[in-house]
């Protein structure tokens, strides 16, 4: 064995004594042991014991153009010989950079024809959370602060973003949320529904903006923040009737509506961001992962002309940014993903081909004895785990039943995610008719497991 070998060998031993995991239970974790994933091939990984899993979550949510692309190691190796970092601070930029804002706001549809760059989608949380506020200061409105999210949103785990996201385990630790930050419902019809019907049910949900806004005064509100479908929160589809009453309660009552498309952008959905899916015009919208397919970390906030024309004319300088805002390397990979989207039209194939071909097979699994409903957007699905099906009972402890089918599914090869009592998928925009059938045939396998296992 040589020195290298003899450290992988190890890696585990030596990841528990040094490596401290997000979102993860340490102690654990390190009596279980990491998994080590060594390389990756289009939608599948390989773990150090050589077992090849397909990935049904592109990592997180993120590699929608499929692992293994010789392109963008050659795009990023050519950028990083040519200029592997320069700063876009004191009135500098880097053609990657540059070239890159304008690639996004081609996609946007017009009306967003700005974007300021991060590292990450809670830097781009952050980033908007304060542009939002700079904006109504601007225009004379230094009260316009306080800004508006859901429960079980998430909008990341900055300060800000866990303050913003709805969940409350987060908001346990470190005090939060911060001051100025309230919370409405959400859209989520299976579980909070009741008696009323999907379509009463998204109007019902909308109108606790608008007495959100009555409580607060609209003059002290400067955003609503929402995920076009929530991710982490469980694959949530809102109803038909959200969006459109959601946009118009706050194009009426004069807030900025903040779209995250930091999932749901870059074709997922089959469209190129969220908002266009569901048919409204957000003044802000963060986006990260698939903006480059996670081949590196790169993030931003697309930003609209009517918010633009006043950061550009009205603030002067806005205090704010990073280190490695439109890091040239990261750009360069953002560019080349986005010419791959493109040139292999993936967006289109989703919405025209892999996409209605997962919605099939997808939602075949209803049909299963513990399911409640499979719902989905494009390449984006949440199952709902559930005991009864006519009456919408959920399992009485909710959160351990979606990572009997996890644990599962990874036995057999399938990496999928659980939050809760819903299992989420969310492949590569790559992935063939068969790997999806080789999904769902895992996952029915997962989802008799469970049954059997809670019969016991
Ligand atoms: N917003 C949404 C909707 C997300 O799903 C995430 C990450 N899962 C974030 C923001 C935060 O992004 P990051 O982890 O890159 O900070």
């Amino acid at each position: 064995m040589n020195e290298m070998s003899k450290t992988l060998s190890n890696l585990a031993a030596i990841d528990a004594a040094h490596h401290l995991h997000p979102f993860s239970d340490m102690g654990k974790l390190n009596e279980a042991g990491t998994r080590i994933i060594e390389r990756a091939e289009g939608v599948y990984i390989f773990d150090s014991n050589g077992k090849k899993y397909l990935d049904a979550f592109a990592g997180l949510w993120c590699v929608n153009i499929g692992y293994g692309r010789k392109e963008m190691a050659e795009a990023v190796s050519r950028q990083m010989n040519e200029l592997p970092y320069y700063n876009s601070f004191f009135g500098t930029t880097t053609p990657p950079t540059t070239l890159l804002a304008q690639k996004i706001a081609s996609h946007t549809g017009g009306h967003m024809n700005h974007v300021f760059f991060t590292n990450s989608g809670s830097e781009a949380t952050d980033t908007w959370f304060r542009m939002a506020r700079v904006y109504w200061k601007a225009l004379g409105h230094p009260q316009k602060t306080k800004i508006i999210a859901r429960r079980n949103g998430y909008h990341g785990s900055t300060v800000a973003g866990a303050s913003l996201g709805g969940m409350k385990w987060m908001h346990e630790q470190g005090n939060l949320p911060i001051e100025g930050i309230a919370h409405i419902g959400q859209p989520y019809w299976y579980s909070e529904g009741g008696d009323l019907s999907p379509a009463e049910f998204g109007l019902k949900m909308a109108s606790e903006l608008e007495a959100k806004l009555d409580e607060l005064g609209e003059d002290n509100v400067a955003a609503f923040v929402a995920e076009p479908i929530q991710g982490a929160g469980g694959v949530i589809v809102p109803p038909d009737t959200y969006w459109p009453e959601i946009a118009r309660i706050c194009k009426a009552r004069n807030i900025l509506l903040v779209s995250d498309e930091v999932i749901c952008g870059f074709g997922r959905l089959g469209s190129w961001f969220g908002f266009q899916h569901f048919g409204y015009q957000p003044d802000l919208a963060p986006v990260a992962k698939g903006l480059s397919s996670g081949y590196l970390p790169i993030g931003g906030v697309l930003v609209s002309d009517r918010v633009a024309e006043v950061m550009i004319k009205e603030v002067g300088d806005f205090n704010h940014g990073f280190t490695y805002s439109g890091h040239p390397t990261c750009a360069a990979a953002a560019l080349e993903n986005i010419r791959i989207l493109e040139d292999e039209g993936l967006v289109e194939r989703v919405r025209d081909d892999i996409g209605p071909y997962f919605t099939k097979a997808w939602q075949s699994l209803a049909d299963h004895e513990i399911v409640g409903e499979a719902v989905n957007v494009g390449l984006m699905g949440g199952l709902q785990l559930a005991v009864d099906k006519t009456t919408r009972q959920r399992f009485a402890k909710p959160d351990d039943v979606g990572i009997v089918v996890r644990n599962h599914c990874l036995e057999n090869g399938l990496v999928m995610r659980a939050t809760g009592d819903r299992m989420l998928a969310s492949p590569a925009l790559t992935i063939s008719h068969s790997e999806v059938d080789r999904i769902i045939e895992t996952l029915r396998k997962g989802l008799d497991h469970l049954r059997d296992t809670v019969k016991e």
